[in-house]
């Protein structure tokens, strides 16, 4: 099996080439045809497995095929519970969407807000943040989540053990109802199976 055979384009089959992914692993096999059709997805996926690929692939290639940038919107939002989970899947997206026209940003808390503020303005294609630095943005009016086409959740159980329950529910109330989710999870615990059920439509399960 190839990349190229799951339907992603060239330009990301080659960069994946140079970065020496020469097979898809099992949840990528699974997540990314699934999330290039447009589905939705519950993924029960530890570290290691190749989960950030497996979301952050398709939606690489959905961002860079259709839509146009809105000044202090984010067009695909990742959210994940720590900063440095931040960080490492937006580093994992910038070397994914190498050569590709799009604007990628990373916020979370404990840094200056303003830069983040200022990177907002023009708009982003792929945002990866943390629940509270995200809200902060969002209040300051930096960030509108109303045009938000495709939602990541990745490591929900941790985002619910970190306590960010509350924070969640207040995204989820700003965002468009008509939208793509994807939720990821090392573990399918009651609690999260509650929150696939509530966001999500239709969605393909993956086990791996
Ligand atoms: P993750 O489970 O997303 O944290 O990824 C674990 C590690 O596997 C990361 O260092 C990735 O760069 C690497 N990786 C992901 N997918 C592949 C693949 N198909 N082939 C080789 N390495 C991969």
């Amino acid at each position: 099996m190839s990349f190229s055979s799951l339907g992603l384009i060239d330009q990301i089959a080659g960069t994946l080439a140079t970065l020496g992914y020469s097979t898809p692993t099992p949840v990528q096999s699974q997540a990314i045809p699934a999330v290039l059709a447009g589905r939705d997805v519950m993924a029960a996926a530890q570290t290691g497995t190749g989960k950030t690929a497996g979301f952050a692939l398709p939606l690489i290639q959905r961002l860079a095929m259709k839509g146009q940038l809105s000044p202090n919107a984010a067009r695909a939002l990742v959210l994940v519970p720590t900063r440095e989970l931040a960080e490492q899947v937006h580093e994992s997206v910038k070397a994914y969407s190498a050569g590709l026209p799009l604007r990628t940003m990373v916020a979370y808390g404990g840094v200056s807000i303003n830069p983040q503020m200022m990177h907002l303005r023009k708009g982003v294609d792929l945002l990866v943040a943390t629940p509270g630095r995200l809200l902060d943005l969002e209040r300051q009016n930096a960030l509108k989540l109303n045009g938000v086409t495709m939602l990541v959740l990745d490591e929900a159980d941790r985002m619910l053990d970190l306590g960010f329950s509350r924070e969640l529910d207040q995204i989820l109330a700003a965002l468009p109802k008509t939208r793509q989710t994807l939720l990821f999870s090392a573990t399918f615990s009651d609690p999260i199976r509650a929150l696939g059920n509530r966001l999500l439509r239709d969605p393909v399960r993956i086990e791996t």
